[in-house]
């Protein structure tokens, strides 16, 4: 079943509609192994890079660009800092239209512009910074008739977003619902949408109480943290390099309502967490997507008084990993032990199979 069939009459998706899908949502809720016992927490990975594409774009592409074509949109356009326009490239191949990307020149791992060149789109890389090609895209793809902006700003996005927070409400339907749900922010959009999936579960008497919600950003793109605009973003977290989120509106609304809090993470906590998500626990995300993990890492530091405060001992935490590993190769390669080369031979590989083993006898 299609995320629009499984959640249509929350989505403003007519019935008379067929939607343009690649089989996104459904994804898995995985209890941490590790990470979670090690810091005294009761922990849980929602994996979106389980996505079609490999990010949680899909389930609001699938929306968008079902929407766009039912309007006679025959072009799509985006903004990127990659997944974006990976997400928009597969949609509107699937769906039979046109695609452009304006994304930051150098600035876009590896798998996702492959993922985008791909599937057929035009990438139009410009000297400049996310926020800079956004502003492009919202100045321009008004005005000519039949492009379709499906960057977050599209209300529809959102609503196919928001499906995420139903199936973490639904996993746990009967038993304790999160108590907060931790996620890396860039433009807002996602925050944003989970608050109005897990608002509308609320309100349709589904979930008693809605979880804290914590924003993490990279320190070196951190506006709502500062809570001013960041001119120039850095951060090896290129999913989040943005310096002024279009969404911070909803993003400041969902923190307040539900009692959570922002939260910076400096780049070093970023890759140490996506090292040990993959190293303990097996799931190799982006970076971007560690984001929520190096913030409870650097809480159980003492470094994030404003999310230890939040993330009490025993509690039920779900961490958002955005986006796939494979998408960024570059910063996924630097993680490990470098690769060694062995002498084709079997007492060479039985050698150090013996010290891989602890010399003891084999399992
Ligand atoms: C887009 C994206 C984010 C940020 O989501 P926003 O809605 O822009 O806040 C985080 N992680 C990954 C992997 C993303 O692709």
């Amino acid at each position: 079943m299609t995320l629009i069939e499984r959640y249509g009459r929350h989505l403003p998706v007519p019935p008379d509609v067929a939607p343009v899908s690649l089989g996104e949502g459904g994804t898995p809720l995985l209890p941490s192994r590790r990470l979670g016992p090690a810091l005294g927490l009761d922990l849980w990975f929602k994996l979106e890079g389980q996505n079609p594409t490999g990010s949680f774009k899909d389930r609001g592409m699938t929306v968008a660009v079902t929407l766009a074509r039912a309007r006679g949109a025959r072009a799509v356009i985006c903004a990127s800092t990659g997944n974006t326009a990976a997400s928009a490239a597969a949609y509107a191949a699937r769906a039979g239209l046109a695609a452009a990307v304006v994304v930051p020149r150098g600035r876009v791992a590896r798998g996702k512009l492959a993922q985008a060149l791909a599937c057929g789109a035009e990438v139009w890389e410009i000297e400049g910074d996310f926020d800079r090609a956004l502003e492009l895209v919202r100045a321009t793809a008004a005005s000519v008739p039949a492009v379709a902006l499906v960057n977050s700003v599209n209300p529809d996005r959102l609503q196919g977003q928001k499906t995420a927070a139903f199936e973490i409400c639904d996993a746990f339907a009967g038993d304790r619902p999160p108590d907060a749900v931790v996620l890396p922010v860039g433009n807002a959009g996602n925050i944003t949408a989970y608050h109005m999936g897990f608002e509308e579960y609320r309100r349709a008497g589904r979930l008693a109480a809605l979880p804290a919600m914590i924003g993490v950003q990279a320190a070196g793109a951190a506006p709502l943290v500062l809570g001013r605009d960041v001119p120039n973003p850095e951060t090896v977290a290129t999913a989040i390099r943005i310096g002024r989120p279009a969404s911070a509106e909803g993003a400041r609304r969902a923190v307040a309502q539900t009692g959570g809090a922002f939260a910076a993470v400096p780049d070093e906590a970023i890759l140490d967490a996506q090292r040990r998500l993959a190293a303990e626990e097996g799931v190799f995300v982006e970076p971007a997507s560690a984001a929520p993990v190096a913030a409870l890492l650097e809480a159980a530091a003492g470094r994030a008084p404003e999310v230890a405060a939040r993330v009490r001992p025993g509690v039920r935490v779900v961490c958002v990993l955005t986006g796939h590993g494979l998408k960024d190769p570059d910063a996924g390669a630097r993680l490990g032990r470098p690769s060694r080369v062995l002498e084709a031979e079997p007492a060479a590989v039985a050698r150090e199979l013996d010290r891989l083993a602890g010399g003891g006898p084999a399992a």
